[in-house]
């Protein structure tokens, strides 16, 4: 069977985004997804109407039923919802040292709605820092995890609380013509990369560009390879991403 990674990610009903956006994303990768449920949310392309997490019990049963069932190589999580999910996931991961773990620190979506308490979730996400692999937060995720705005000063925090290696995503700076991601292991920058910056919103871009990189790591890519390959592979499908309705964001087209 093709390596697993097993998603803690939420469902968003418009397809755009969290597990949907895991699930493709990973198949696209060459991988198989495997998801436990963190949360059920309410939203469209354009607005997030609320959420209901799981309780942590459920959400460590679904984990725990594919893991002697399933080849996982990595763990991805996207939007965990409460602090008791997370504390659930850090637990888990504890118990299963072999696995990979790619860390997408979700506290918002990109419509701008809150997926959890943001205040509680920073705090609680210090646990999982020093047990991810990678992070991919954006640079909105970065100054809140670290409460530093300057970027540099801010990358470095993330390593002062336990990362390993952290992509820099840099799709929510003022770039008006580009975005720039950079990738640090151990706090030395290792790549760097600009986009053209296309037109729009775009809705569950960073979930599969994560999901990407869990997907070919699992698959024994070098992480600097793994974010090559899922930056490439991003790109086309933003660039073929469809619009639901006029003012919606953009879903991309994965396939
Ligand atoms: N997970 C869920 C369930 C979501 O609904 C969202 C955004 O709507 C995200 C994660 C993060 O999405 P994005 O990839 O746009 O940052």
């Amino acid at each position: 069977m093709r390596p697993v990674v097993l998603c803690f990610s939420g469902l968003d009903p418009s397809g755009g985004a969290g597990l949907q956006a895991d699930i493709e994303a990973i198949g696209q990768s060459g991988a198989h997804a495997a998801i436990a449920c963190t949360a059920l949310t309410i939203q469209n392309s354009q607005q997030v109407f609320g959420f209901e997490a799981v309780s942590s019990p459920l959400l460590l049963a679904q984990a725990n039923a594919v893991v002697s069932d399933l080849p996982i190589r990595c763990v991805k999580s996207g939007m965990l919802g409460t602090t008791d999910n997370i504390a659930a996931l850090a637990q888990f991961l504890r118990e299963h040292p072999d696995y990979l773990y790619v860390l997408d620190p979700v506290l918002v979506a990109n419509s701008g709605g809150a997926l959890g308490d943001q205040q509680t979730l920073v705090r609680a996400f210090a646990e999982l820092i020093p047990l991810a692999t990678v992070l991919t937060p954006n640079t909105v995720e970065l100054r809140a995890l670290t409460g530093e705005q300057d970027l540099e000063k801010a990358t470095r925090k993330l390593f002062a609380m336990g990362a390993k290696a952290v992509l820099v995503k840099g799709g929510h700076e003022d770039t008006p013509d580009h975005i720039r991601n950079a990738l640090y292991i151990n706090m030395e920058m290792v790549s760097e990369s600009t986009y053209p910056r296309l037109p729009g919103e775009y809705h569950g871009s960073g979930c599969s560009l994560a999901s990407f990189v869990a997907g070919r790591l699992a698959q024994g890519d070098h992480l600097k390879q793994a974010v090559q390959h899922a930056e490439i592979w991003l790109s086309g499908a933003l660039k073929n991403a469809e619009t639901p309705v006029p003012g919606g964001q953009k879903i991309p087209k994965r396939f």
